[in-house]
């Protein structure tokens, strides 16, 4: 049995060391487009670019790991095609690799404004160890970062800028940073936090265009910059996946569909992680997640598909975000809610948001609040109901809220 892994970044790398951990003996192909081995993305906008990290510590196993579990890792090589027919993969090298399974793991890739300027080589996106080095060059002291886009990247690199001392401005369409991802109290506490810390933060601008020197906006004012970072949405790198037929979503940020154990359409093609399309039963919804928890959740239900161990429980999905000395931790997805409550003081930096359907909670977005976000998390997963005005009392304990 062989299986070769399309992508070596977090889902991918994460799902061949879970096939050796699970007692795979079959061969495994790992083919990334990337130089480096598997590594972790979330520090890229956090320690790393504060420089508080180094390579070896964003590395998901260390370098000699893949050699050591005859784990054949193929860097700096594109997976070019995909013949399901006779069950192969086309590289850029023109070697070609047969497969008894196929785990597709090839992330997703940052949204381009349709601008003039757009393709300027010195605009910055941040996806990759290479675009974390190129925009970390740039922050010294005094230097202007402008950020296009108020979502988590564009604010984590915010904060790392800031903290690096550059000045920094931040441009956002809506009306509120954080609006397509996260509640209003929510957007409404990171800005002030943001403005607290020297962030110009600067809501409802349209940007028209870039050019030397900064950023034109829609009402031909010039935003000047030394250097331009743009965080505007990800796309689901589904290319491969549509060219060979697998069912895909047509709109919106694209993604293989799957199923509730990693399976495309194709029963010997498996996808996980930023790519899919996927169910969530515990919301009985489906979705593209682009986090962490839902790479490493996907990574083991095509491990354990592929080996025939059982499925575990269907998770909660969650995220986290480290913005100065704040961690924001969400639990659930907040579709199904009717409303929202906040508990705690988000005056005083440690709060949490409730999102509730009926007497349960179905989403929590925790502010410095661990335990909220731990007893949230279970509580969803559990679908129990809670006594709402405990909820909302930050003197009762959040094990004292279940009915
Ligand atoms: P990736 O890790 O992106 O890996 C996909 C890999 O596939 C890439 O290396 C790509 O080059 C390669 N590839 C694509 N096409 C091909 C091909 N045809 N052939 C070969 N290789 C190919 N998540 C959190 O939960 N918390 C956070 O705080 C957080 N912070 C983040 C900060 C940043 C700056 C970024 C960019 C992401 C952050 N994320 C965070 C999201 C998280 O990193 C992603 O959800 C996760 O990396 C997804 O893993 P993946 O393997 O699906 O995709």
């Amino acid at each position: 049995m062989k299986v070769v892994i399309v992508g070596a970044g977090h889902a991918g790398g994460s799902a061949a060391a879970l096939l050796r951990a699970s007692g795979f003996e079959g061969e495994i192909v790992m083919i990334g487009e990337e130089p480096a081995p598997p590594y972790q993305r979330p520090p890229l906008s956090k320690a790393w670019l504060k420089g508080e990290a180094d390579l070896d510590s964003l590395l998901l196993r260390p370098a000699e790991y893949y050699a050591e579990h005859g784990i054949d890792l193929r860097t700096g090589t594109m997976v070019v095609s995909i013949a399901r027919g006779e069950r192969t993969v086309s590289l850029s090298d023109g070697t070609v690799e047969t497969y008894d399974a196929l785990i597709l793991a090839t992330g997703s890739t940052g949204r381009r404004l349709p601008l003039p300027g757009a393709e300027r080589p010195d605009l910055i996106e941040l996806r990759t160890l290479a675009d974390a080095e190129r925009l970390k060059d740039w922050l010294s002291p005094g230097r202007r970062l402008v950020i296009v886009g108020g979502g988590y990247v564009g604010l984590e690199a915010a904060a790392s800028a800031r903290s690096l001392g550059c000045e920094v401005v931040l441009l956002e369409r809506l009306d509120r940073v954080l609006k397509r991802v996260a509640s209003e109290p929510l957007s409404a506490f990171f800005t002030e936090r943001h403005r607290a810390e020297g962030v110009d933060i600067r809501v409802g601008v349209e940007v028209a265009g870039f050019e030397d020197g900064g950023v034109r906006l829609g009402d031909g004012t010039l935003v000047e910059a030394d250097v331009v970072l743009v965080g505007v949405g990800a796309l689901a790198n589904d290319d491969l996946a549509r060219a060979a037929g697998l069912d895909c979503d047509a709109g919106g940020s694209g993604g293989i569909r799957v199923n509730e154990t990693a399976r495309t359409s194709d029963p010997a093609i498996y996808a996980i992680g930023d790519v899919t399309l996927r169910p969530v039963p515990v919301h009985g919804c489906v979705v593209r997640l682009e986090s962490v928890p839902n790479a490493l959740e996907q990574a083991r239900q095509a491990a354990h598909a592929i080996v025939g161990r059982p499925q575990s429980a269907p998770e909660v999905p969650w995220f986290w975000s480290d913005q100065y000395d704040v961690k924001l931790q969400i639990a659930g997805l907040p579709m199904e809610a009717d409303r929202t409550l906040v508990r705690g003081d988000p005056a005083a930096g440690r709060f949490a948001v409730f999102h509730l359907s009926g007497d349960r909670i179905v989403c929590v977005e925790a502010v410095s609040a661990p335990p909220e976000f731990m007893a949230g998390k279970q509580l969803i997963q559990r679908r129990t109901p809670v006594d709402v005005a405990k909820l909302a009392d930050p003197a009762v304990s959040m094990k004292a809220v279940a009915v």
